[in-house]
């Protein structure tokens, strides 16, 4: 077989065969497809697309590709989550507590931000002591001992997508269906998980700026998943705005907390009571609105608070930081932003804002940058809210004064002030079963 009419099949639309797609896979994790070949059938694949059965085969090649999770030593319907990346998304802190604090075990691999997105792995690590990088045993016995670990990924866990990643983030070839589908279900078919509920977002600060694009990247994983024999739900959900108020991970932790003992923001509280109840009903708990009773039950009776303590304890954090967020890293320098009009706030939007926090030091430019737990935003207001001139809209946390400025600017491209009461959509925008 020849890379290069692999190449020409896909460039003339036409449909590749399993047995290619996995020669291509094979190739390009053992280094003996050059990269610019490699780069060509992204591009070909990103303009032409592919069916159903071609991206099934893709990522089963990729999920094959490293190690993958058995889960089977942990008893009981394992349930796996993942989110298409937002800002302010802290779901995992909130429902993987809630999940297993109602019986369901949670084996969670998590992954790190990068540009304007938050990753679970570096908010945890914002805790004194917490330790991300778990043994498989250590990972398995955790969840067998108290229900519930959050890892980061094995390092040889889809070694296909680290260098199929690395190569679309550099050619222009991430915004595709097929490749952003495969390259998320081949992480949770390798995780081990016997269901999938995936957190679609659709908005600005996310892949799908649009609520179609969205259902139809939440339709292509779940017929993969389908495929791969694994029951899978995708939840479309708003991310035009970002989730909660707290955008940056130590920030995002103290606002978790919130959450679980009942008094955090509306908006995150509701998304996570969904993903729960979804991830409660996969696990055969009962129907979905019996499971979202149950995880609101376990926010109401501390039990999920509980056992977040118990996992931070498991995993050498402090864990009296669930009941003085004071222990959590704390910036120096604070600074308000103020409205710059009368009326109401219509629009703030997600990237921006994802990018000023980034700029405020809680996310990284490149893979190797280094991150300040402390910094990021705290939003006073949210879209729909009546604004006055010059009253505070959000507070800005860093260690270096010097950085606000930058951020600033970023923040001013994300707020509008409007004179009518703007519409603000809905949370969740649909259900792909
Ligand atoms: N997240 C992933 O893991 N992969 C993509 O391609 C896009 C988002």
């Amino acid at each position: 077989m020849r890379m290069v009419d692999i190449i020409e099949k896909k460039r003339d639309g036409k449909k590749l065969s399993g047995n290619e797609i996995e020669f291509f896979v094979k190739g390009v994790v053992d280094g003996s497809i050059p990269d610019y070949q490699t780069s060509a059938l992204l591009m070909a694949i990103c303009l032409n697309g592919m069916d159903d059965e071609e991206t099934l085969h893709l990522t089963q090649a990729m999920a094959a590709s490293g190690d993958q999770m058995d889960l089977s030593p942990i008893p009981g319907i394992k349930v796996d989550k993942h989110s298409t990346g937002g800002v302010g998304d802290k779901t995992t802190l909130i429902l993987g507590p809630i999940v297993a604090a109602c019986g369901v075990p949670v084996a969670k691999m998590s992954g790190r931000g990068l540009g304007h997105t938050g990753g679970t792995i570096d908010k945890l690590e914002s805790i004194p002591g917490f330790r991300t990088a778990l043994t498989r045993d250590e990972f398995i016995d955790s969840v067998k001992k108290i229900g519930i670990a959050v890892a980061g990924q094995t390092k040889n866990l889809v070694p296909a997508d680290k260098k199929l990643y690395a190569l679309r983030d550099v050619t222009g070839t991430v915004r595709s269906i097929p490749l952003i589908a495969a390259s998320i279900m081949s992480k949770k078919l390798a995780s081990g998980a016997d269901a999938i509920v995936l957190d679609v977002k659709a908005g600005s600060g996310a892949f799908m700026k649009t609520i179609d694009e969205a259902r139809k990247l939440a339709r292509a994983m779940v017929d993969i998943g389908k495929g791969a024999g694994r029951r899978t739900v995708a939840i479309i959900t708003d991310m035009d705005k970002p989730l909660g108020k707290a955008i940056g991970n130590a920030l995002e932790v103290r606002e978790a907390i919130e959450v679980l003992n009942g008094k955090g923001p509306v908006d995150i509280t509701e998304v996570c009571i969904s993903l729960a109840g979804k991830m409660l009903e996969l696990a055969g708990k009962g129907s979905f609105e019996a499971c979202k009773s149950l995880a609101l039950k376990a926010i109401e009776n501390k039990s999920a608070l509980a056992k977040f303590k118990e996992m931070i304890e498991n995993q050498n954090g402090v864990p009296d930081v669930v009941h003085d967020v004071s222990l959590l890293p704390r910036a120096v320098h604070t600074r308000e932003y103020p409205s710059p009009d009368t009326g109401y706030l219509a629009s703030l939007t997600s990237d921006s804002l994802g990018t000023a926090s980034m700029l405020l030091g809680a996310g990284r430019a490149s893979k190797e940058s280094m991150i300040d737990h402390a910094a990021g935003i705290v939003l006073l207001k949210k879209p729909g809210d009546k604004v006055q001139k010059n009253e505070p809209l959000m507070v800005l946390h860093a260690n270096d004064a010097s950085l606000f400025d930058a951020a600033v600017q970023q923040i001013d491209r994300a707020i509008a002030i409007s004179r009518d009461k703007p519409k603000v959509s809905p949370l969740i925008l649909d259900i792909i079963e």
